[in-house]
């Protein structure tokens, strides 16, 4: 992936002064853990810059629009997602003592570079991760795959799930201590 280079001479050698910077990375994929989600668009950033004296702040928006495989129906499915980018580069690194000692998390900074600039792509790229969704579902309300045939349920109704749902309801009486009664005949 490209590295989003700012220079801050540049823009940003003064405390308080701000630079706004936007684009879009050009991937067409981002993985996560087994799953890979597509990006026909790439990734579109709207960052503004910060020199807030110890360091600079990053703040603003990451937009995907993504396709994916519904995890219940397997139909590909798209969506927009949003993350909200939030960083802080240390000029140095602050003083051991100062900071507590959290190794467990790690620190929650990064720092700017020794030739006075920062690399934004991690930043954003994070901030995208952040927000896509552990499971993947092209409705809410997805019907998923019919366990018998294998049809998609949103599109097909094989009426495999009335006949089962039957059958359990059978079931259910069948194993009832008044089973038997439902075998007498009273008529006579
Ligand atoms: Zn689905
Ligand atoms: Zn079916």
């Amino acid at each position: 992936m490209d590295a989003i280079i700012i220079a801050l001479d540049d823009h940003l050698a003064e405390v308080g002064e701000t630079y706004a910077v936007e684009g879009t990375i050009n991937i067409t994929t981002f993985s996560l853990g087994e799953r890979e989600f597509c990006l026909p668009n790439g990734l579109q950033y709207d960052v503004v810059l910060t020199n807030a004296g110890e360091g600079i702040l990053a703040t603003g928006v990451v937009r995907g629009h993504v396709k994916a495989t519904c995890d219940r129906c397997l139909d590909d499915t798209e969506f927009d997602v949003v993350g909200e980018v939030d960083e802080y580069y240390l000029f140095h690194e602050p003083d051991p003592g100062v900071l507590e000692d959290d190794e467990e998390e790690g620190p929650d900074y990064l720092l700017v570079e020794s030739d006075s600039t920062i690399n934004l792509a991690d930043s954003i790229t994070s901030a995208f991760a952040m927000e896509l969704p552990y499971v993947v579902l092209c409705k809410e309300d997805c019907a998923g795959l019919c366990p018998v045939c294998g049809e998609n349920l949103n599109h097909v109704d094989c009426g495999h799930a009335e006949q089962l749902e039957r059958e359990a309801e059978e079931a259910r009486l069948a194993s009832s201590p008044f089973a038997a009664l439902l075998d007498l005949d009273l008529e006579k």
